[in-house]
């Protein structure tokens, strides 16, 4: 035993290898050294409780596997991907794609100096929030708006703000939980206020938020069952309704609309998504909502409202530790000028171009990619299918659109070990394995990327583990 640790080169032997050498040179000495040390540590550790004689590599090999294991190492975690889910707004692939005007806009911005907090009129300080307000105003018909981070973010500083030390009145129906670690309730405690649950899971009546308002209470809160629904006998209270009941108290109401619709959705064929000027004619006093769902634009919480309660959240110590950076306010307001024209913001804004893709469309492009990766070697056969998208990112759960998919049956080898292969593809390409087939869906893949995923897809034949054509 002693002796086979004789057979192991030292770290200096290892460290004048010419493949380690090469990544000294472009990343650093010291991350090598460390990569080294650690294979000899495994390698020792393996040696000391095989049961069996093992073979030590040669140098060689030694410096091989452990160049390998650097570059893995060395990947970006933060990767592009080509989206084949059919999932529009997938949280875990970062949501909405921003529009060309909104990249152009990010990366002029970002790579200077800019009129972040300076009014270029007067010379003097500026509020950030002005770069948007304006917009955000027009298109919403609301007083008064600042961003801040995301919709959690936006619901935690104006609960805070206007309802601190105070009971918020919201319906049982609407104790909504997106994406795990978004839960209603917590916000609230997070923001200091108790919650006055009122009504059942699936009837709440006017009655039983104006009987629940009293002394301790600061704000009637209104929330947007984004991810579910309830059907059957249900009742809710309108926005209206609730308005007329804070205002007899005189409390705010706040409408936490969720996805932030600035148009009506019901023109792609999706019912029952609130549009955010709606809430502001309505009367809400101050609504929430998401930059990067609905709206396409950048990961961001929008406040819209009364310019009194607009202030309020302003002065907050909260807004300096929630506020957006230039890079965020410039996508923002990029793309809400594409908005202004409901057409331009259909050609512009990628998941509205998404949304309105014809089946044709996605169709002819699905077979023409899997005529086109016919005759790889992997490949058990493939063919354009019919399935269906989803909007995701916790908006209208049960509204599917009809989609057309690339279906991959690979051979041999398992699909869930092609979907692993391509999603360390640069870019990786995620998709839907569903039994033994992975599908690639057409709606959430650019058409510009089309090609890549072809030559992406016939290069998992070059790859050493791929089954060997006879
Ligand atoms: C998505 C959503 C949130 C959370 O928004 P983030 O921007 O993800 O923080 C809050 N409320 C509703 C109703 C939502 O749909």
């Amino acid at each position: 035993m002693a002796n086979i640790f004789r057979n192991i080169p030292s770290v200096n032997e290892l460290l004048e290898s010419p493949q380690l050498k090469k990544i000294v040179e472009s990343v650093n000495h010291q991350v090598v050294v460390d990569g080294v040390r650690t294979f000899i540590d495994d390698l020792k550790e393996t040696i000391n409780n095989a049961t069996d004689d093992i073979e030590i590599p040669s140098p060689a090999e030694m410096a091989d596997k452990i160049a390998d294991w650097l570059h893995v190492e060395q990947k970006e975690y933060l990767r592009p991907v080509i989206n084949g889910t059919g999932i529009i707004l997938h949280t875990g692939l970062g949501r909405a794609p921003l529009a060309k005007s909104a990249i152009a806009a990010t990366v002029q911005i970002a790579s200077g100096y800019a009129s972040v907090e300076v009014d270029l009129a007067s010379g003097q300080r500026g509020q950030r929030v002005k770069a948007v307000e304006k917009l955000l105003c027009e298109l919403t018909g609301a007083e008064a708006a600042v961003v801040v981070n995301n919709n959690a973010a936006a619901t935690m500083i104006a609960l805070a703000t206007v309802a601190t030390g105070k009971e918020v009145i919201v319906s049982r129906g609407q104790l909504i939980e997106i994406g795990g670690s978004y839960r209603l309730p917590d916000v609230m405690e997070c923001s200091g206020c108790k919650l006055k649950e009122v009504g059942t899971t699936n009837k709440t009546h006017a009655a039983d938020y104006s009987s629940a308002v009293g002394e301790e209470t600061g704000a009637i809160l209104k929330v947007h069952p984004s991810n579910f629904e309830v059907v059957g006998f249900t009742k809710t209270v309108s926005a209206k309704e609730l308005v007329s009941i804070a205002h007899a108290n005189d409390l705010p109401m706040i409408d936490d609309v969720g996805s932030g619709a600035l148009i009506d959705f019901a023109k792609f064929g999706l019912s029952n998504e609130p549009v955010v000027s709606e809430s502001i004619k309505d009367g809400a006093d101050i609504v929430l909502f998401s930059g990067d769902k609905l709206i396409g634009g950048p990961q961001c919480g929008i406040i819209i409202g009364k310019r009194k309660y607009i202030d309020q959240v302003l002065k907050n110590p909260l807004m300096r530790a929630m506020r957006v950076d230039k890079m965020t306010l410039a996508a923002l307001a990029a793309t809400l000028r594409l908005y202004r024209k409901e057409d331009t913001a259909e050609q512009e804004v990628p998941i509205l171009r998404m949304l309105s893709m014809p089946e044709a469309n996605l169709k002819l492009r699905a077979q023409k990619i899997a005529e086109q990766i016919q005759s790889a070697s992997w490949l058990e056969s493939c063919e354009a299918t019919q399935s269906q998208s989803m909007l995701g990112g916790g908006s209208l759960p049960t509204q599917k659109m009809p989609t057309w998919c690339v279906a991959i049956h690979p051979r041999g080898s398992s699909v869930n070990r092609i979907a692993e292969r391509l999603r360390s593809a640069n870019p990786a390409v995620i998709g839907r394995v569903q039994k033994d087939t992975l599908l690639i869906d057409m709606r959430t893949v650019f058409p510009e990327q089309d090609m890549i995923l072809v030559e992406l897809l016939q290069a998992l034949d070059q790859q050493d583990d791929a089954p060997q054509q006879a």
